[in-house]
């Protein structure tokens, strides 16, 4: 509680200048705090309006919930929402097969979401 080890691990933390004396956990352990994400994959495709469909990590497996949206907002909302946009790269990525009316993006979902796609 001196706020120089991790509560769980009891690994050394780096030091703290702002430290209230209360529990502190190393990364390691605030990483594993995290829900663990579901690794997915969202294909979408532009027909007579914007059509999404979920696949499991093995990129086989579709999932039974599919979405159609009348515009690419909601397509990256959906993204977005899914944890799919961590860096510049992604958004770049999303944004060139809106561009061209078709693509696909890894999401990460919580389980809750995760779910939802899974009940269809
Ligand atoms: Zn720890």
């Amino acid at each position: 509680m001196t706020g120089k080890i991790c509560c769980l691990c009891g690994n050394f933390l780096p030091d703290d200048p702002d430290h209230q004396h209360r529990e502190r956990l190393c990364t390691k352990c605030i990483a594993a705090r995290q829900p663990p994400f579901r690794n997915i994959y969202m294909y979408y495709m532009f027909s007579t309006d914007w059509y999404c469909q979920f696949l499991e990590a093995d990129l086989k497996t579709p999932l039974p919930r599919k979405f159609r949206f009348s515009t690419s907002d909601k397509v990256v909302e959906l993204a977005e929402r899914g944890r799919g946009l961590k860096d510049l790269a992604c958004k770049q990525a999303l944004d060139h097969g809106i561009g061209i009316g078709r693509g696909g993006i890894h999401l990460y979902l919580t389980d809750e979401q995760y779910n939802k796609l899974k009940r269809g």
